[in-house]
């Protein structure tokens, strides 16, 4: 634990201190891989590698930034901030083994808070197979701040990067895009509706799927087994943390191509688009900027097409292109449009970008 001058636990977790804390959520811990020879409890885990590519991906949460927790469940949030690592590994085309947990807590929470959060972590290493090998605690002046690091590895004929899409190669994604953007607006909206009159209660129920994809982030290992299963490397991957348009332009740029995706093939769920049309959105905009999807958008060569198009809840979207040719989508009606990391734009009219507000 790292004291700062002036920081401070609530009562209940000064009365636990340091070891107790740590102690307390990290007892009930089961190691379930051979790779971990170590966890917690040294002053470092021992981790032999069970493949020569190992992935190491690390993100940070900080609430007021990353989170609100008015409508984050702390489980949810312990989850979520492990599936979005697993997601990154996962894009990998790689699976993870174990995750460091490093949380900075202020004294508004209480021992049960911060044990709700480690149920969350605890349920996703359970669910994706992997172990809770350390980390670190701390005091922090404002609000929660947990920040995962998740280490997995990948055999070099298997490692996927974003860099090696092919021309002609097939544009595919999992899933369906824009519902956690959607389910995040209507969060919002609620919360909004509640600080104005705390007597009416949050309805919600019209838009589980939505809100659940929000709240209840997953990473997509299954498609990376499906991967495995069917002999299919993608020839490049990334998964869908930031938007399609901004993700696919990750893959076009650093693969040094060009893309055409199809607006009636982009995956949007129907609970998607009456929400953003109620929302007085765009599906179309939702779904390529939305972000926070964790779906995985990844390119194959063309003598895949029979396997992935066979595939349930994989869309093929579009194909790779020249770099000359640029990075766009065909609408609906026909006209091509320019993708752009927040939205899209007609050929001599950048007024008319698609945005997501
Ligand atoms: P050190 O002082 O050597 O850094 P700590 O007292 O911080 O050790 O941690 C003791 C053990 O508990 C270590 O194995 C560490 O990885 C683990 N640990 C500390 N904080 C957490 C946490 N928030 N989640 C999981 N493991 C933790
Ligand atoms: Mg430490």
């Amino acid at each position: 634990m790292t004291k700062q001058p002036g920081d401070s636990f609530g009562t209940e977790l000064d009365e636990l201190g340091e070891f107790g804390l740590i102690d307390r959520l990290t007892k009930n811990i089961k190691l379930q891989q051979s790779s971990t020879h170590k966890g917690v409890g040294d002053d470092a885990a021992v981790i032999v590698p069970e493949n020569d590519q190992m992935l190491v991906s690390s993100d940070m949460m900080l609430e007021g930034i990353h989170f609100d927790l008015t409508y984050t469940p702390l489980k949810h949030l312990g989850y979520k901030a492990v599936a979005v690592n697993i997601s990154d590994i996962a894009a990998m085309n790689g699976t993870c083994s174990q995750i460091t947990v490093n949380i900075g807590l202020s004294n508004k929470f209480s021992l049960e808070a911060v044990e709700e959060l480690y149920e969350g972590i605890h349920q996703a290493c359970a669910h994706y197979g992997c172990d809770l090998v350390g980390g670190d605690t701390t005091s922090s002046g404002t609000g929660l701040v947990i920040s995962v690091t998740a280490i997995g590895s990948v055999a070099s004929d298997k490692l996927v990067t974003r860099s090696e899409a092919k021309i002609h190669d097939l544009i595919c994604v999992s899933g369906d895009l824009g519902a956690a953007y959607v389910g995040l607006q209507i969060l919002e909206r609620e919360k909004q509706v509640f600080l104005s009159d705390s007597e009416m209660q949050p309805q919600l129920e019209a838009y589980e799927y939505i809100v659940g994809r929000q709240l209840k982030a997953e990473a997509r290992t299954d498609v990376v087994q499906w991967f495995y299963d069917s002999g299919i490397v993608p020839t490049a991957m990334i998964d869908i943390s930031d938007g399609l348009a901004s993700d696919l332009l990750h893959i076009c740029k650093q693969s040094g191509v060009g893309a055409r995706i199809y607006e009636d093939k982009l995956p949007i769920d129907t609970t998607t688009k009456d929400a953003a049309l109620e929302l007085k959105l765009n599906p179309t905009t939702v779904a390529l900027n939305g972000g926070e999807d964790y779906e995985l958008l990844f390119t194959v060569s063309q003598e895949h097409h029979g396997k992935v198009d066979d595939q349930q809840g994989i869309s093929i979207i579009g194909h790779i292109m020249d770099a000359s040719q640029g990075t766009e989508m065909s609408l609906a009606q026909g006209d091509l449009v320019t993708i752009e990391a927040q939205g899209w734009r007609h050929f001599g009219n950048s007024k008319s970008r698609g945005t997501i507000e």
